[in-house]
């Protein structure tokens, strides 16, 4: 879900590389332009040319093709040019939707290019077989260099004007840190690796979350899904927010974006230098956050100035710390030595006459972290009794920042 996908030719223009794997074998998957057939549009010429380039440099090429439309004259062109270059080649039909589509592919073995595969791309039809194929080829080595590493990606999102330049301008002007660039998750973002006391990180940096009503044309609204796709491809979420201004809806769809996903959150009020004098202002903001972010207490606040530079390392600060969290895994001895305590001070109401009991845990996963409650009726735990374990974790260790999962199994 990388790349934006359109139903228009040319929408994506540029070539495009993620690291990947299936069953246990790496691979970088690299995503071309396209191509249109036989343009006078300089661009589109210069998608052609990608291609070219794609091929070249590929060491397996899967070629796609439509169900829908059958054999076109540039698809013919390009089955020459794949024929030509002497690689390894997958010939894909793609939404090969139903089996009446799929039983219709046998055309397309006129391209000289092998079986087709039909698949459906949108409905993940027959993608895995595919994959399973892929990693059995002969040119498939398996063996790609390990990628650096990006240490804690944080996306850096918010809307239009609250700053996010202005922050990671001011925090990469500091001469402390060691900046490189990184292919960005999106088209139009750029990710910057920087290392600051010994802390490696991956900055993405987003267009900014788009108002509904600016986005008319459907490409923008695709564009609209990048911030979602950012919020999932990094490990921690900075959402800057103009502090002179108010908390927007956007912000907080973000937020819960963020929760389900289970990403680290932190909440960065910037501009606090055209605040901080203004006590009304203050405490307007305070009143408003906590009513605003009852659900999602645990989520940190931080009052910042880009501009000024006033409290910007906070950032990286807390970023650490939340990433610490989120990594964290606490024993089951802990997990159960606060069950204890917590079955001494509060019994869950009984339901229907039932009496329900959390015997033990455990914390299977961190990264995000998720625990399983044992219990003899877990269908029957009540939500706010959700949240009090939730609370007694958070009172046990520090998960700032970090949503955290709670699911319960009969003992
Ligand atoms: P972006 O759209 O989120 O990247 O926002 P920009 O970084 O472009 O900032 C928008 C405007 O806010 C610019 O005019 C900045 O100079 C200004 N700005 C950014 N951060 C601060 C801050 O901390 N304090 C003040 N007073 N202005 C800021």
């Amino acid at each position: 879900r990388e790349a934006i996908v359109h139903d228009q030719p040319g929408v994506t223009r540029d070539r495009k590389i993620a690291e990947t794997e299936w069953e246990g074998k790496p691979f970088h998957l690299m995503d071309t332009g396209g191509y249109i057939h036989k343009s006078a549009d300089q661009l589109e010429t210069g998608v052609t040319q990608q291609v070219r380039l794609a091929i070249e440099s590929a060491d397996m090429i899967l070629f796609l093709v439509d169900a829908m439309t059958g054999i076109t004259a540039a698809d013919a062109e390009v089955a020459a040019l794949l024929r030509r270059s002497g690689k390894s080649c997958i010939l894909v039909v793609n939404k090969a939707d139903n089996t009446a589509r799929e039983l219709g592919i046998h055309e397309f073995e006129g391209l000289g290019l092998g079986l087709p595969r039909p698949v459906s791309a949108s409905l993940g039809r027959g993608i895995g077989d595919l994959l399973s194929e892929i990693v059995i080829q002969p040119v498939f080595t398996g063996e790609i260099p390990p990628a650096q590493d990006q240490g804690i990606r944080l996306a850096i999102v918010g809307r239009p004007n609250a700053g996010k330049s202005t922050f990671i301008n001011t925090i990469l002007g500091e001469n402390r840190m060691l900046v490189t660039e990184v292919p960005g998750t999106t088209r139009d973002t750029v990710d910057v690796g920087l290392t600051w006391e010994d802390h490696r990180f991956t900055l993405i940096d987003t267009a900014g979350l788009r108002r509904k009503s600016r986005v008319r044309e459907s490409v923008e609204y695709y564009s609209s899904l990048r911030t979602r796709r950012v919020v999932e491809s990094c490990d921690i979420v900075c959402i800057f927010v103009d502090a002179v201004q108010e908390i927007a809806h956007q912000d907080m769809r973000v937020i819960r974006e963020a929760v389900q996903a289970r990403k680290g959150i932190i909440l960065v009020l910037n501009k606090w230098d055209l605040v901080k004098s203004d006590e009304e202002k203050v405490r307007t903001w305070h009143h408003e956050l906590k009513i605003r972010l009852r659900a999602v207490s645990f989520i940190p606040v931080l009052r910042i100035s880009s501009k000024t530079g006033f409290r910007i390392r906070q950032v990286l600060e807390t970023a650490i710390r939340v990433a610490e969290a989120r990594s964290r895994r606490l024993s089951s001895p802990v997990i159960n030595q606060m069950i204890e305590k917590m079955n001494r001070h509060m019994q869950h109401p009984a339901v229907g006459g039932k009496r329900i009991r959390v015997m033990y845990g455990t914390q299977p996963r961190c990264n995000p972290p998720a625990f399983v409650f044992f219990c003899n009726h877990p269908g029957l735990v009540r939500p706010s009794y959700k949240r009090f374990i939730e609370n007694q974790i958070r009172e046990t260790a520090d998960f700032e920042g970090v949503p955290l999962t709670l699911s319960f199994k009969q003992k």
